[in-house]
């Protein structure tokens, strides 16, 4: 069955690094799959295609016909890679850009490929209509949250997992991306467990990876080798396992601030 994944989580905290490393990683294990990023930056699929491709939006600002080659784009080991766009900085709205980067995806068949696994890099923000798209319109059927230990990250996917909720939406875990504070794998452990779900694997950080970013690649097509890659590998057939979906049970406000003062 065709996995259909979300990835949401706190800005900056890792999500596009993530989805690209462990897209990568499924790539090298022999699968088909198409990487979709809902972020009007535009930069989940850089270090898959090797610099960043036209978005969805902007193509269709001077080609009203695209076809498929006009919108998807063949990166690593034969990777899908696509970028919805959306407004520039400060005006107009995220989600508008994604659905009309979605619709234009059906149209050219983009979605009838022969695919194991797609994935929706998601802007983190709540407040944002881009949030709801994939989870609202039915073309993700499971999310996973990135988070490292930080207050704010947790305070993030708390909230992220209330929008879950909302939208019914299945959460299937916590990615932990450490940022290397005390205590920070059992932390996001006992995080996880408050809101009903589980840690469904750990990356640790490392500079490899960002040195690996600069050269637009990923830590698992530049160095194959190393631990890092090891643990992108590893959290890729972790996900591809799971069977375990819940409705997130988020914490209120005060909840939170008791979870977390417990740790300081
Ligand atoms: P945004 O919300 O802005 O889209 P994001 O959640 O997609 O951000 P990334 O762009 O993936 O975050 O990561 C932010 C920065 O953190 C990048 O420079 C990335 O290389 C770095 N980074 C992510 N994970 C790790 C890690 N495990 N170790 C070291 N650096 C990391
Ligand atoms: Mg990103």
């Amino acid at each position: 069955k065709q996995k259909k994944i979300a990835i949401y989580g706190k800005g900056g905290i890792g999500k596009s690094t993530t989805v690209a490393n462990i897209s990568a990683a499924y790539s090298q294990q022999g699968k088909k799959l198409m990487v979709i990023g809902c972020d009007p930056k535009a930069d989940t699929t850089r270090t898959l295609y090797g610099k960043r491709i036209p978005t969805v939006v902007s193509t269709l600002k001077d080609n009203h016909k695209p076809t498929l080659n006009d919108l998807v784009f063949t990166g690593y080991n034969g990777i899908k890679c696509v970028e919805s766009g959306g407004p520039e900085p400060g005006v107009g709205c995220a989600g508008r850009g994604v659905i009309v980067a979605m619709k234009r995806l059906e149209n050219v068949g983009a979605f009838n490929e022969d695919l194991d696994i797609i994935f929706y890099d998601v802007l983190g923000d709540v407040v944002c209509g881009g949030f709801s798209v994939p989870l609202r319109e039915d073309y993700a059927d499971e999310v996973f949250i990135v988070s490292s230990g930080e207050y704010m990250s947790l305070y993030a996917a708390n909230n992220i997992s209330r929008g879950i909720k909302k939208l019914h939406g299945n959460l299937a875990g916590i990615i932990c991306n450490c940022k290397n504070i005390p205590n920070e794998e059992n932390i996001v452990k006992l995080f996880a467990e408050k809101i009903g779900t589980k840690v469904i694997g750990t990356i640790h950080r490392s500079n490899l990876i960002q040195q690996s970013e600069l050269d637009a690649k990923t830590v698992v097509e530049k160095y194959p080798e190393s631990d890092e890659a090891g643990e992108y590998n590893d959290l890729a057939l972790k996900i591809l396992d799971n069977t375990d979906y819940v409705v997130p049970d988020p914490l209120n406000d005060e909840d939170f601030e008791k979870f977390f003062k417990q740790f300081i």
